[in-house]
């Protein structure tokens, strides 16, 4: 398997046609996986704002005012009003602010990005990022499209990229039931393939001024495996969400 960057892509304007763009810079082949960083997608979508979209309610104030409190640096009201308004659930508002984004993400400040977004504020993920996904592949020769967004994690430092929206792909290949060299059945394997994926991508693609947010994987075969349709956990069995739901911080 390999991974190389689409080069020369310019800076992405509302309604710019990403695929166009892309198909006119690399010969793809069916069973290419595209990766496309959240951020050129939401670009195109138009989905930058201004601190000023975001009229802060009382419950952004109370927000705002508590992060401010625990961390000692001014917080913008209004940037927490753009969180709960792209969010379903707040998971922990302090000493940062984790919520549930509307199409099941769950990570810090709903994604939203305030580097690389020339002139504006704020650039919000894209709404429906399978949905991208879907009509970006229908517009090019390769099969599976991989929206991207770099995240961090507990427990880890760094932050690496995951899938946040996918098409053409299952998320994951579910190798449950299978055997290992053993000959013992594999009682919980489901790999995030769509994860993997984007993590090599955005290793591939870089952050900051490396200006290459399309990667094409090339040579990835799924296998005589399984496909698994599950990607954000269900609330009912996260047990880490559960626990930081009822945590509070104390300094
Ligand atoms: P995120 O990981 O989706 O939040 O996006 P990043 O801001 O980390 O950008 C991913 C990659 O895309 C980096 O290599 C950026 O330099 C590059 N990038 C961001 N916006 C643009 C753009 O409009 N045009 C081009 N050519 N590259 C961009
Ligand atoms: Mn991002
Ligand atoms: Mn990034």
């Amino acid at each position: 398997m390999e991974l190389f960057p689409v080069h020369d892509l310019p800076e992405i304007s509302p309604g710019d046609d990403l695929a166009g763009l892309i198909r006119e810079r690399v010969d793809l082949r069916e069973d290419d996986v595209v990766c496309v960083a959240s951020t050129v997608v939401s670009k195109a979508e138009d989905r930058t704002a201004d601190l000023d979209d975001f009229p802060p309610a009382p419950r952004a104030r109370e927000i705002a005012d508590n992060l401010e409190s625990v961390t000692g640096e001014s917080k913008d009201p209004r940037f927490a009003q753009a969180v709960l308004e792209e969010s379903t659930e707040v998971i922990m508002e302090s000493p940062f602010l984790l919520t549930e984004s509307r199409f099941g993400h769950v990570g810090v400040n709903a994604g939203i990005d305030r580097s690389n977004v020339p002139n504006a504020d704020l650039l919000l993920l894209p709404r429906r990022p399978s949905a991208s996904a879907e009509r970006i592949r229908a517009e090019l020769p390769a099969d599976r499209v991989i929206v991207t967004d770099t995240c961090g994690r507990p427990f880890r430092h760094g932050q690496r990229g995951v899938a946040i929206g996918w098409a053409g792909l299952a998320p994951g290949r579910d190798y449950r039931g299978e055997r290992d060299r053993d000959g013992r059945k594999l009682g919980v394997t489901v790999e995030n393939v769509v994860d993997e994926l984007a993590a090599a991508a955005n290793l591939v693609a870089g952050e900051g001024a490396s200006g290459t947010p399309v990667v094409v994987v090339r040579g990835f075969e799924w296998g005589d495996h399984d496909e698994s349709e599950a990607q954000f956990r269900d609330v009912e069995g996260d047990l880490v969400r559960q626990a930081v739901r009822e945590w509070e911080f104390e300094g």
